[in-house]
């Protein structure tokens, strides 16, 4: 028998100086976030420190203020950059401070989300019901937080696919269709809408992709013609997924003419509202998204515009049986009880893939709190506005043009010395936005529109200022000028 001296666990040996250890984390941490538009967005790890990811682990212990260190000198200094001002690529969050803490203070109480009676539970179905209230869906409604926009949609269109098919697939999976179970969405719809329905065993070509109107949307005659069509030849229309705002440009889908046709066509509407479902709570945008409170289920993420830690999404679904009936799986060991921690009717994991899950509900639950949603709502027409005056400073600039109509919050353009043809005209472009980044004064991201290589700014950032855009504007201009003289030769 070992005495309680050499117990051995994972806790700290010394608790206090663990704990001058956490107070210098947090105060570092805090520091950092306080200055970080001080610091260049992003920068490149260099080989020195990319060379010690290397190693293997390590077999012994070491002191965690040294295990600390290492993070202070090899790690802090190169985030990806979605926490800085000048960051607008891709679509992503800035992150809050008190989210960053309720991720941490989530790990304290570590429990598993998947079921059960306690308290945790209860902050996710609050979370939830949040959200329900937030894109005016009936209290019924069901949903589940998720690691983001992918997953949302993975769940909403595996009830879409459950509920439409006509026949059990659960038991006899997609061999056993009758005919090719087919959704539709625009040309611009989100790349995890295909492999959501590769992973679901329905192939790339179920998704049937409609082209879009000159503003990116769904262009809604060939849509309806081409589900007519489609029936006719033996498909099985199932599901439409109407985008809340596309990646490419944040084009918003004529959802209410979306929502009729599913009605009189009996197929699921699905919508992705990973970019602007949660622009509902701006009073501007609000009515340009009308026609979503009729989905059949909703994908939207937290982790963007919402500014959330990353990962947290949210689908919801207007159907809490047809939710269930999809994920549902009880086996004895997980059979529920009336009383006592197994107790409560509501367990997450029969309304998803993840059986134990993350407590990602209270970084959302704390964050909504201490702001309330009206300022979520007007930090996300600040950045509908900075989309708006960037495109402005883009128009009245010579030797800069936009290449797609402003969505939301996206902007794309590019820098035209007007002598260039346009395979050229994408090299600069291509260059000057790897300049961009390696300058570290601001990170936009790109795309590819009708063949135009563009610059993308997309704008889900509560830190960036005005001037943030007009230092770019400034930097993309003067790094155009002098790639131009290099490509003219
Ligand atoms: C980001 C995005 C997704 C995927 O969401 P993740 O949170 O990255 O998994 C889906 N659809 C759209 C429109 C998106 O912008």
């Amino acid at each position: 028998m070992k005495d309680k001296k050499h117990f051995e666990s994972l806790d700290p040996e010394n608790w206090e100086s663990m704990r001058s250890l956490a107070h210098q984390m947090v105060d570092d941490a805090l520091s950092y976030l306080e200055n970080v538009g001080d610091r260049p967005v992003w920068q490149q790890v260099p080989e020195e420190i990319a060379k010690t990811f290397s190693d293997t682990a390590p077999r012994k212990p070491s002191d965690s203020t040294q295990v600390y260190k290492e993070f202070l000198e090899r790690i802090l200094p190169y985030p990806m950059g979605n926490i800085h001002p000048r960051f607008w690529g891709w679509y992503m969050g800035a992150g809050t401070v008190i989210g960053a803490l309720g991720e941490f203070l989530g790990a304290v109480m570590n429990p598993n989300l998947g079921g059960g009676n306690h308290v945790a539970n209860m902050v996710e179905g609050q979370v939830v019901n949040w959200v329900k209230e937030i894109l005016n869906f009936p209290s019924d409604a069901s949903g589940l937080l998720v690691s983001g926009g992918s997953m949302a949609n993975f769940i909403g269109l595996a009830i879409a696919r459950n509920t439409k098919a006509g026949f059990d697939i659960r038991k006899f999976g997609m061999q056993a269709a009758p005919k090719h179970l087919i959704v539709y969405a625009s040309s611009e719809v989100h790349s995890s809408v295909q492999k959501n329905l590769e992973l679901l065993g329905m192939g790339s070509d179920s998704l049937h992709k409609i082209p879009v109107n000159r503003d990116y949307t769904i262009n809604l005659e060939q849509l309806k013609s081409t589900v007519i069509a489609d029936r006719k030849a033996g498909l099985q229309p199932v599901c439409v997924v109407g985008n809340a705002g596309t990646i490419n440009t944040g084009a918003i889908d004529d959802l209410n003419a979306m929502a009729d046709l599913c009605a009189q066509e009996n197929l699921w509407f699905h919508v992705d509202g990973a970019i602007g479902a949660v622009a509902i709570l701006a009073e501007k945008v609000k009515p340009l998204l009308k026609g979503m409170e009729r989905a059949d289920s909703v994908a939207l993420d937290l982790h963007k515009w919402m500014h959330m830690p990353i990962e947290v999404g949210c689908v919801v679904v207007r159907h809490d049986e047809a939710h269930r009936k999809t994920f549902s799986l009880t086996p004895e060991y997980l059979a529920k009880s009336t009383r006592g921690l197994a107790a409560g009717q509501h367990w997450f994991s029969e309304y998803g893939v993840q059986l134990t899950r993350q407590f990602r509900a209270l970084k959302v639950w704390m964050s909504v709190k201490e702001h309330g949603l009206d300022k979520f709502g007007r930090m996300i027409q600040k950045n509908v506005d900075q989309a708006n005056y960037l495109a402005r400073l883009v128009n009245a600039h010579p030797l800069l043009e936009l290449t797609a109509p402003v969505g939301l919050d996206i902007v794309c353009f590019r820098f035209n010395s007007g002598d260039l043809d346009s395979e050229r005209l994408n090299d600069l472009n291509k260059e000057l936005l790897i300049r961009l980044h390696e300058s570290g004064v601001c990170v936009p991201s790109y795309t590819t529109l009708n063949g135009n290589y563009c610059l993308r700014v997309g704008i889900a950032n509560h830190r960036s200022r005005d001037e943030d855009f007009e230092m770019m504007v400034d930097e993309v201009v003067r790094i155009g000028k002098e790639l131009a003289l290099q490509f003219k030769k």
